[in-house]
């Protein structure tokens, strides 16, 4: 699975809950890391291991269930321009762990495994996409250009998106396992994401673009837009500012090639033969998912779609 954050993580949980043995291989992006007080924050990644591990605030949809911030209030006596970006106290030690592991020569591959084997997350390997950073940048004036968070958290997505470019992408690596993973696939089911934030940042990186375009299972893209809007967060702004139409048939324009299977919300039924249009065998369902019984559907519905069983 290729996912980003809260909208991905939802969807990886639905198959984390109904597959056994199988092993589910989740490339996340790492476009919107961060370096803040001199830790390493991988905020998609830890949304993803949260959710897993049950620990995720479900009302946000990152972050901890129930942590505090006590830290962050004390640290922005030091650090005053810098206490924007919300770390409550649990949710720091993850980023400390992982910092040190990183310092002691670790890989961001090999720091995510570990942490994962900690919070007991054995039947998933969930990795970077890559080890190397790579940076989405938003541009929203002229050549003035904002880190994803800046954008989002800083500024609460109030600037208008000019343009999306990838920082380091044409340098970085896929992540060790990354290509492995997308060639010995049974299905790769793209996350209901930001198709421009989340799993952008992703297909930027060299080599995971065409490893996908030759993969020769099922691919499966669900769509994050329903009725013309994101149900969270900045995809319409993204895929606006990027000359997509915000709605199904604009996520499924930004997927050609990549996906033969696309996932369309039943309340855009009518958007079905437009997709269809662009080459994609498409099933329609509520994609939804405000609970774990809504999660674990929608995988079985993607599953049974394409003929798999669970296992
Ligand atoms: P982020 O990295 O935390 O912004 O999270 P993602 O990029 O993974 O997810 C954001 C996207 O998830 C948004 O475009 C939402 O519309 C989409 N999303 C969130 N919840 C759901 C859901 O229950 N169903 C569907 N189909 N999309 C969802």
């Amino acid at each position: 699975m290729l996912s980003g954050g809260v909208g991905g993580a939802k969807l990886v949980e639905g198959f984390y809950n109904i597959l056994n043995k199988t092993r589910l291989n989740v490339i996340c992006n790492t476009g919107d890391d961060l370096e803040l007080f001199g830790l390493y924050i991988s905020p998609d990644l830890d949304t993803v291991m949260y959710t897993l591990a049950g620990l995720v605030d479900e009302e946000k949809g990152w972050g901890v269930r129930d942590d505090t911030f006590r830290c962050l209030k004390a640290l922005s006596e030091f650090y005053k321009k810098e206490s924007w970006f919300n770390i409550g106290d649990c949710d720091l030690a993850t980023h400390i762990f992982r910092t040190e592991l990183l310092t002691k020569g670790y890989s961001l591959t090999e720091a995510t495994r570990i942490l994962c084997e900690n919070l007991g997350l054995d039947r998933v390997n969930l990795q970077p996409m890559s080890d190397d950073p790579v940076r989405t940048m938003v541009m929203v004036d002229s050549g003035v250009y904002l880190s994803f968070q800046e954008y989002f958290v800083k500024r609460k997505c109030r600037d208008p998106v000019l343009n999306v470019i990838y920082k380091g992408s044409d340098e970085a690596k896929p992540g060790g396992h990354v290509l492995e993973s997308i060639a010995r696939a049974d299905i790769i089911i793209i996350s209901p994401s930001n198709p421009i934030a989340s799993i952008g940042p992703i297909l930027s990186v060299k080599g995971i673009r065409e490893q996908l375009k030759k993969a020769d299972c099922i691919r499966v893209a669900v769509t994050p837009i329903i009725q013309g809007a994101p149900l969270k967060g900045p995809a319409d702004k993204f895929m606006a500012g990027l000359g997509f139409e915000v709605s199904a048939l604009g996520v499924a324009e930004y997927y050609k090639g990549l996906a033969d299977v696309f996932i369309l919300d039943e309340r855009d039924a009518y958007l079905k033969n437009k997709i269809e249009e662009l080459g994609y065998k498409v099933h329609v369902t509520d994609t939804v998912m405000n609970s774990l019984k809504d999660k674990i559907r929608l995988s079985r519905f993607i599953l049974k779609a394409v003929g798999l069983k669970e296992s």
